[in-house]
């Protein structure tokens, strides 16, 4: 750790004077490896975390358009800003701060890794990353993605560290700034370090996203989207619908569809491109779920559909259905972390709103409706990171990620996520004596 901690420092001294052009040839050449090594990528993705085998390679495909899209923009987002003093000049430059630490999760091996790989080496930093424990095989091929694009040694630099080692690096001065995506605990603990170092961080924690269904919606879209938005990735993503908020007036037939949709859905193994349903991350992931969907029911909850463990080898959990959650129950703030849908019937619109935003998160949210105006109100109206109309498609490097409350504070990618790290010093320029 030591060793790879002074790497990337000397790595910072003459990255950070590189031009933008000389930094996107590595950074498009990475992103080229990843659209190249599809295959084999997605292959270990699913081998050590589940996800299904066409999920996989689209997160990698993804992953190499994020990297295109920082080497192309870059310098754009990072141009001097001129300023309009009363008097003289001045502008606003952006420099890079140094060698930032990364705590990435599991549950996008690849696309979490490029979501910080590619603004924060453009922008001239350097990053050391602790990415999760389940997932070595895939840091180790994205490090390698880095070197092969030709990458000095220490501009990207895996670190295979514990908890506890992580608290030091957050507090080692060759480190500048701390990235987390994860768990709320996670958050508070590296942000707690950080605070303490008096070091910049951006944390991207979890969520319990609104999915709102107003009585004009189109039912069948709706539909088609609650299941992608809950069964996506196993339902092991962060901005997943979670809290499926239904106005009474279609309650009945939206979870009719639903519940039918769910229990079509074949489990199978997720290497196997006609699998609908995947197993979760880990053993203890479906154990954790299970007691979570237990202490719901054993607060009041029911049960509309599933519940189990599936009755086969593997770690697979049935699609299932929570209704009945009342506000006293601990199930009410939870994120369940995989395919456990909690649905709220609710009088009207007002109802809806006030019910999204009756929660501890505020990572994304969506709202169907035929209207587009009625549902450009209701996004303004939900306090989250980020609302979605019609859609829950967040798959686009151009599109800041991120939320608010206990889902974390900064975004990731678009043209902000390249501001997270960087000085934004201001140059005056005047030739004037001192005010009297
Ligand atoms: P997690 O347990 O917090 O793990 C995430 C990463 O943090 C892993 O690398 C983990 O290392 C590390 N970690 C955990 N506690 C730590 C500590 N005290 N000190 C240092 N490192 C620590 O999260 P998870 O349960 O695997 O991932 C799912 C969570 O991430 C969910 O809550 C999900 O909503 C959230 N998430 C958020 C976003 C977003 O953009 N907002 C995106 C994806 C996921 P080990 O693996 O070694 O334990």
């Amino acid at each position: 750790m030591e060793t790879k901690l002074d790497k990337a420092a000397q790595c910072f001294a003459t990255w950070k004077t590189t031009s933008f052009a000389e930094r996107a040839k590595i950074i498009a050449k990475a992103g080229e490896l990843l659209h190249a090594r599809v295959n084999d990528l997605a292959h270990t993705m699913t081998l050590e975390m589940g996800k299904r085998i066409a999920e996989a390679r689209g997160e990698v495909e993804f992953s190499g358009n994020i990297m295109a899209y920082y080497a192309k923009n870059a310098e754009t987002f990072l141009a001097d800003v001129e300023l309009n003093p009363e008097m003289g000049e001045g502008h606003l430059e952006s420099s890079p701060i140094g060698v930032i630490f990364c705590v990435e999760p599991w549950n996008f091996p690849f696309y979490q890794l490029a979501r910080v790989a590619g603004p924060q080496l453009m922008a001239g930093n350097v990053l050391v990353v602790k990415h999760a424990g389940i997932v070595p095989q895939c840091a180790l091929a994205f490090e390698q993605i880095l070197t092969d694009a030709g990458a000095p040694e220490g501009l990207y630099t895996n670190l295979m560290i514990s908890h506890k080692q992580s608290d030091r690096v957050v507090a080692d001065p060759r480190i500048k700034g701390v990235a987390l995506t994860g768990s709320v605990a996670a958050g508070r603990s590296i942000a707690a370090a950080a605070g303490q170092a008096l070091k910049p961080s951006s944390m991207e924690l979890g969520g319990a996203d609104a999915f709102i269904v107003l009585e004009d919606a189109d039912m069948e879209l709706a539909l088609k989207w609650a299941v992608w938005g809950r069964m996506y990735n196993n339902g092991q993503t962060c901005c997943a619908a979670k809290r499926f908020i239904i106005v009474e007036e279609v309650a009945d037939q939206f979870v009719a569809s639903f519940k039918a949709a769910l229990a079509a859905l074949q489990a199978g193994d997720p290497l196997d491109a006609q699998t609908t349903l995947g197993p979760l991350s880990t053993e203890q992931a479906l154990i954790d779920l299970l007691e979570k969907v237990d202490m719901a029911t054993k607060h009041g909850a029911k049960l509309a559909l599933g519940g189990k463990r599936l009755d086969r080898a593997g770690s697979y959990m049935q699609p299932t259905i929570l209704t009945d959650v009342t506000p006293d129950n601990p199930a009410f703030r939870e994120e369940f972390f995989g395919p456990v849908a909690m649905i709220f019937r609710v009088k009207d619109e007002a109802a809806a709103i006030a019910l999204a935003n009756d929660s501890d998160f505020g990572l994304g949210g969506s709202v169907f409706t035929r209207d587009p105006e009625r549902g450009k109100r209701v996004a303004s109206a939900v306090d989250t990171g980020m609302m979605f109309i019609n859609n829950i498609n967040w798959l686009d490097a151009d599109l800041p990620f991120g939320g608010i409350k206990n889902s974390g504070y900064g975004r990731e990618l678009g043209a902000m996520g390249i501001q997270q790290f960087v000085n934004k010093k201001l140059v005056r320029f005047i030739k004037a004596n001192p005010p009297a």
